[in-house]
């Protein structure tokens, strides 16, 4: 692992950085990418910033987005590759992937739990809430100013990893990095709006649909939600509309741990887990090839809606007594 001063330098050397985050971008994701990319951009560096999956609509609004080459990798003489928010290949996405072949020096930047990031050069800090909040440092050790629109990406990396400054990982530093953006004159109430207060229709209708699917264990410990494609399909909503359901099994009282199981179109299963206060979910998506962190992590797995479940509900009652 390196230190975040050695990483400043491999980046203020580069002259032609590719930079990444992970598949189905998130707001840390995005986020982390653009107030990277743009700043570095300030520097005179050529910056050329990818995504394997699309930029969700809702982030859209984000400064510096249209700027993401979404699906591809353009040719180019890069001289570094940085992932941000993403420390195992496999959540590159296939696109970017193949980049990883050639000879390009890596540098991973993220706060997953992970004791080994594939990145020749590492700074992987689970301690932080969210990328942004490395990046935000990373920024002041390379002396690039933060201006209204990296703030804003700054502030929409720690607002969606914190859940609005509501989840465990919410420290005394996460508040006066939010401090430090907001006196920068950002529209803090607009962005609320943007990222949590307005849905587009298609989320309500799937919304409608996947709670009538809702679940919950005998102890009530553990409450989940299963949609399959038809039913994304059948209100006209596509997979960027499923973020977020997981609030609402997690949000019933007495619930430790909730799961959304989503079939994605290759009839793989996409489970995304949460955790209230004791269950360390990221060991739970571990068992099955996926991670994350200890109240927030996710896997993906094979074989259909109904084994997926099995398996994972299996081994979630296994952490309860008389589950
Ligand atoms: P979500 O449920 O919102 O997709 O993901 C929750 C957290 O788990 C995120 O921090 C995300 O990066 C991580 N995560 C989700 N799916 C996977 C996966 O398949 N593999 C790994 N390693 N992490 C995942
Ligand atoms: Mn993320
Ligand atoms: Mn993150």
């Amino acid at each position: 692992m390196n230190s975040l001063s050695e990483v400043a330098e491999v980046i203020k050397k580069a002259r032609r950085p590719l930079i990444s985050g992970h598949v189905m971008p998130d707001g840390d994701s995005l986020g982390s990418i653009l107030a990277l990319g743009l700043g570095l951009q300030t520097l005179g560096q050529e910056v050329t910033m990818v995504s394997s999956d699309p930029v969700p609509d809702l982030y859209t609004f984000l400064p510096g987005a249209e700027q993401i080459v979404v699906g591809k990798v353009p040719p180019g003489n890069y001289d570094l590759f940085i992932a941000l928010d993403c420390s195992v290949i496999d959540r590159l996405g296939k696109y970017v992937e193949s980049v990883l072949n050639s000879e390009i020096t890596t540098l991973v930047i993220d706060h997953h739990v992970n004791d080994n990031p594939f990145g020749h050069y590492n700074y992987v800090e689970p301690k932080s809430a969210a990328t942004g909040q490395i990046v935000m440092d990373l920024l002041d050790l390379i002396n690039i100013e933060i201006d209204n629109k990296l703030a804003i990406n700054l502030y929409t990396a720690i607002v969606t990893d914190t859940g609005s400054f509501r989840y465990e990982n919410t420290t005394p530093e996460v508040h006066v990095k939010a401090s430090r953006l907001i006196d920068l004159g950002i529209p803090v109430s607009k962005l609320s709006n943007l990222i949590f207060g307005e849905q587009p229709v298609e989320s309500i209708r799937l919304l409608q649909v996947a709670l009538q699917s809702l679940e919950i264990s005998k102890c009530g410990q553990i409450a989940w939600l299963s949609i399959t494609q038809e039913q994304v399909q059948s209100v006209g909503a596509e997979d960027q509309h499923v973020d977020g359901l997981i609030n609402y099994p997690r949000k019933i009282k007495g619930v430790e741990v909730a799961i959304v199981f989503k079939e994605l179109n290759d009839g793989m299963v996409k489970v995304s887990l949460r955790s209230k206060y004791q269950v360390d979910v990221n060991l739970l998506a571990k068992k099955f090839g996926g991670g994350g962190h200890v109240r927030a992590s996710g896997c993906t797995l094979k074989g259909g809606l109904d084994q997926a479940k099995k398996l994972v509900l299996t081994e979630t009652q296994n952490l309860f007594r008389g589950c």
